[in-house]
């Protein structure tokens, strides 16, 4: 057996439909006592649902969370959680809302409790995001792990199908990579394999009926896997591509995931074939082949599988291929500038991986 670190990440996990009203006591089980509410301005409605359930432990509600943090919103949050004398903040949303929660625990130490409402995983992860004069700088960083998760499916049943299914995917390329990243370790495999399985099984119940609250369950119980597994190890080549297609060409974050996965994938299938072979398999495929069987999840889900649908331009893609290449990193098979490039254009054609 090849061997391994293993390093587990200090959180509470409140996990079930209804677990929101137990909100209460995961406030008192962190020892807070006023609490800034954090929400962005579409889910101000459970902003102050949350709100309503702590009472006089509410200090008040910051409904501006929007995505890629930006450093004047985390300042404003920071100043409106020192002005309200809060000791915590409780995080109601998706990756946009848990990371503007990360921003203020940065630099103030405030303690967080997350309550996820997409697949997207942050909650799980030390790693935070900031952007500041257009630039998103990230890291990592222990404080910003949130100390308490309420995870809710019944919060997920007005997540929109089309961002649900992008979502899903989104927590499928954590596991995936988790699977072939240089830290692994067999207790973070058993985590991605079925975080994998149960998002891959959940979408297309939840495509067929949104309100189906055990596939629902099915795809929250997944996503926290998947979120485990994306703060537990390093990431490869598919996190890198997306970073900078997202952060350079302002795609959206959910959909660049879904559509770059099955592509990052079939570069590294070679390299990495039991990888393959696990992914595959979560997703009921015996021929090992995790680039198509992600892309036909996709494309049979009705998400976007073309970068060129999303906003991508065709004369960018040179210049994200010399992005993604600017920094060595590790990933299974070496970074080859031309077969990057094809990736690419693979992925903005939207073809399926052969
Ligand atoms: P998001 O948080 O930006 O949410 C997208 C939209 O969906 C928002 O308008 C939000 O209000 C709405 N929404 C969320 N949940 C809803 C629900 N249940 N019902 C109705 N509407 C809902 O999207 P996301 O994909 O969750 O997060 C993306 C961001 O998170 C990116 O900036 C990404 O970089 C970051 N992220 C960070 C990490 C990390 O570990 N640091 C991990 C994953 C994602």
């Amino acid at each position: 057996m090849k061997p391994f670190v293993y390093q587990g990440l200090p959180s509470r996990v409140v996990f079930g439909a209804g677990s929101l009203e137990q909100l209460p006591q995961a406030i008192e089980a962190m020892g807070a006592r006023r609490a800034l509410v954090l929400c962005t301005p579409e889910q101000r409605g459970g902003a102050e649902r949350v709100a309503a359930l702590l009472g006089d432990r509410a200090a008040g509600i910051f409904d501006r969370a929007v995505m890629h943090v930006p450093i004047e919103t985390a300042r404003e949050a920071r100043e409106v959680a020192n002005r309200l004398g809060a000791d915590c903040a409780v995080a109601i949303g998706g990756g946009s809302t848990t990371g503007l929660g990360k921003a203020i625990a940065l630099d103030s130490g405030l303690p967080i409790l997350a309550i996820p409402t997409t697949y997207a995983g942050s909650e799980m992860t030390p790693i935070y995001g900031i952007t500041e004069a257009g630039l998103k700088k990230t890291g990592r960083d222990m404080r910003v792990l949130p100390k308490s998760v309420l995870y809710d499916p019944l919060l997920t049943l007005s997540l929109p199908v089309g961002l649900s299914v992008t979502s899903g995917i989104n927590a499928i390329a954590h596991a995936a990579e988790g699977l072939y990243s240089v830290e692994g370790n067999p207790v973070i495999d058993l985590m991605a394999e079925e975080g994998i399985g149960a998002i891959g099984r959940a979408l297309p119940k939840i495509v067929a009926n949104p309100q189906d609250v055990e596939a629902r369950s099915e795809a929250l119980y997944g996503a926290w896997l998947c979120g485990i597994v994306l703060g537990s190890v390093g990431m490869a080549l598919h996190h890198k591509l997306c970073h900078t297609l997202g952060g350079s060409f302002n795609l959206p974050h959910a959909e660049t995931h879904t559509i770059v996965l099955p592509h990052a994938l079939a570069y590294n299938a070679a390299a990495a074939p039991k990888a393959m072979q696990r992914i595959a398999r979560a997703l009921g495929r015996s021929d090992g082949h995790a680039a198509q069987a992600v892309f036909d999840l996709a494309q049979t889900s009705g998400a976007p599988v073309a970068l060129r649908n999303i906003g991508m331009k065709a004369e960018d893609l040179d210049r994200a291929c010399e992005i993604a290449l600017q920094n060595q990193y590790p990933n299974p098979r070496p970074l080859e500038a031309r077969a990057i490039r094809q990736l690419l254009d693979n992925a903005f054609e939207g073809r399926r991986p052969s």
